[in-house]
């Protein structure tokens, strides 16, 4: 029997907790997913872990016994009582209430490192599904300094987000993902290893995050502009798409910027590389 899944039911049985559906609360009861997202995050006592949406607090034991520091950031006023029973005694705990989408993680990471026990900041985060993609984009967008994100989301999200561009199974997210961090998939994780159970399977995946840059582009933003656009359309070929979508003036300059890359004009969007990207971008800015 698993211990995790008695004190989840525990917790939830003393405090009357039902879970918020809309919040996305599924927990974990499965020991074994809690070890392995714990052992692959490597965490050591110089870490600042920020965990996302801690719920009952079935990863904060795990991290607060590993991490220098643990930042839990939960929406759900609920979970705040129950964390600080919990954890209060841990002087490396510390804990926010509010959408982690309004943080400024900046300003907490510097802050952290500013006080000098802090060399790096980790996300760990068993995420709430309903907003995987912004969370992500925030944590990547923002340019974080960041050494890595390990978080548990959909397969289905997962496996597009740790996509090879320019092969199966990719979206624009994949570009971007690809464009700021290396990726694995850490392991699957089925349905019964929650409660209540999601509709989806689930996978934890590990993002590092790039200390240098695999690509030179001029404008990064216009990039991501013309790889949106790319896969707005992606049933189009790439020409017609990026026509439509004004990137490219007209036919004739798409296809005298496509024969100057060396790509065929019939191509379609899943087909290119970043790199792809990167040079298409740079000959239009220039
Ligand atoms: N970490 C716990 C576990 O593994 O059992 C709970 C994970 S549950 C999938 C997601 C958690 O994120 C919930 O506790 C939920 O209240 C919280 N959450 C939902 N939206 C949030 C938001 N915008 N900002 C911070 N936390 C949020």
């Amino acid at each position: 029997m698993s211990n995790i899944k008695n004190e989840t039911e525990f917790i939830m049985k003393k405090y009357n907790i039902k879970a918020n559906k809309s919040l996305g609360q599924n927990f974990l009861i499965n020991d074994s997913v809690v070890e392995k997202i714990i052992e692959s995050s490597n965490i050591t006592k110089n870490d600042l872990i920020i965990e996302i949406g801690p719920g009952l607090g079935t990863l904060t034991k795990g991290l607060l016994e590993q991490a220098g520091k643990v930042i839990c950031i939960e929406l759900d006023k609920r979970m705040i009582n129950i964390l600080e029973d919990r954890f209060s005694l841990y002087d490396n705990f510390e804990l926010i209430n509010q959408d982690v989408l309004k943080v400024n993680l900046h300003e907490l990471i510097k802050k952290e490192k500013e006080i000098g026990k802090i060399t790096n900041a980790k996300i760990v985060a068993n995420l709430p599904y309903y907003i995987t993609t912004p969370i992500i984009m925030k944590l990547l967008e923002e340019e974080l300094d960041l050494e890595s994100i390990t978080v548990m989301i959909q397969k289905e999200v997962a496996d597009r987000l740790i996509a090879i561009p320019g092969e199966k199974n990719t979206g624009a997210i994949t570009y971007s993902v690809f464009y700021y961090s290396e990726t694995s998939k850490i392991m699957e994780v089925t349905k019964d290893s929650f409660i209540p159970q999601p509709d989806v399977t689930s996978e934890v995946i590990k993002l590092n995050i790039r200390k240098n840059k695999t690509i030179e582009v001029a404008d990064k933003e216009f990039m991501f502009k013309i790889i949106k656009s790319a896969f707005m359309q992606r049933r189009k070929t790439l020409l017609n798409a990026l026509v439509n979508a004004k990137v490219f003036l007209n036919k004739e300059e798409g296809i005298n910027i496509l024969n100057e890359l060396s790509l065929d004009i019939n191509i379609r969007a899943e087909k290119l590389t970043i790199d792809d990207f990167a040079n298409i971008a740079n000959k239009i800015c220039n």
